[in-house]
């Protein structure tokens, strides 16, 4: 059966590090982003030189209309999904929990939490032998703040991807006999553009002492570890919180 995986957040960064090692293992891939439709294109054109089916589909994935259209024209384009990669995720400029603006504290929740749940309820539609479907995966990627609480000033990414965990092992319990495995990463110190909208853009520099081994990762090393776990090779891997973090 031909694998279709739906990664959000895949312009650029750990998505798009995922689309293109999805490829490689020949899977088609839709590759989802928000503004940035040039390098939407560019990753989608790595996956085609791979040999792979790929299209590029624009959502902001808070929007529930937005996802809902996404997913039909996944549908369309690609055929019935396999694999859903819950990536899409923002962090704020560093502030005080008693300097964060609501305005603020929705967006953190309605991108990083809302928009993986309602993600994950289109895939489920699709994916679960409830709905007809013939099963799947579904990796959410978190992070290590959910266990560290973040303390610099990023208390609610951190609330945000506790969020996810929780998330994650009650999606994996619940849809685990309708054939779907459902699991995290959480990568600690990642070189990508975040940081930039964080506001620090050489935070991994500036941290990478803290880390056991002694450097920041990078996308390509948590998109093995996304890849994995949606391969056949994890079979019998469902609720599980993949740290990515290099010991962090
Ligand atoms: P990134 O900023 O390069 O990637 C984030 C992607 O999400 C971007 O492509 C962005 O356009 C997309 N996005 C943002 N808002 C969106 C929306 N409303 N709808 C659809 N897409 C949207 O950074 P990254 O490091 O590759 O981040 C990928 C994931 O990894 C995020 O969930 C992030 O929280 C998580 N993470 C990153 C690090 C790190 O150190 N880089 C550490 C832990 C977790």
């Amino acid at each position: 059966m031909e694998r279709v995986v739906l990664i959000t957040g895949a312009s650029r960064g750990i998505g798009a590090a995922t689309a293109r090692l999805a490829a490689a293992r020949g899977w088609s891939v839709a590759v989802n982003y928000t503004a940035n439709e040039e390098a939407a294109q560019q990753v989608v054109e790595a996956v085609k030189a791979a040999g792979r089916r790929a299209t590029a589909v624009q959502a902001d994935v808070a929007d529930e209309r937005q996802v809902v259209r996404m997913f039909e024209q996944v549908d369309s384009q690609l055929g019935r999904l396999t694999d859903l990669v819950n990536n899409a995720g923002v962090v704020d400029v560093a502030a005080r929990v008693d300097e964060m603006s609501g305005e603020r504290l929705q967006r953190m929740f309605g991108i990083n939490v809302i928009g993986s749940i309602l993600c994950a309820r289109e895939a489920v539609r699709r994916m679960s032998t409830r709905h007809g479907g013939s099963g799947g995966a579904i990796v959410n990627v978190s992070s290590a703040a959910s266990r560290l609480g973040s303390p610099a000033q990023y208390v609610d990414y951190a609330a945000a991807k506790g969020a996810i965990d929780a998330f994650t092992l009650g999606l994996a319990k619940e849809v685990a006999a309708e054939g779907i495995r459902v699991n995290a990463v959480r990568p600690g110190l990642i070189e990508t553009d975040i940081h930039a909208s964080g506001g620090i853009p050489d935070r991994v520099k500036q941290l990478a002492h803290h880390v056991p081994m002694q450097r920041g990762g990078t996308a390509d090393e948590v998109a093995q570890a996304i890849v994995w776990l949606l391969s056949p090779e994890a079979s019998y891997t469902t609720m599980s919180l993949l740290d990515v973090s290099g010991g962090r």
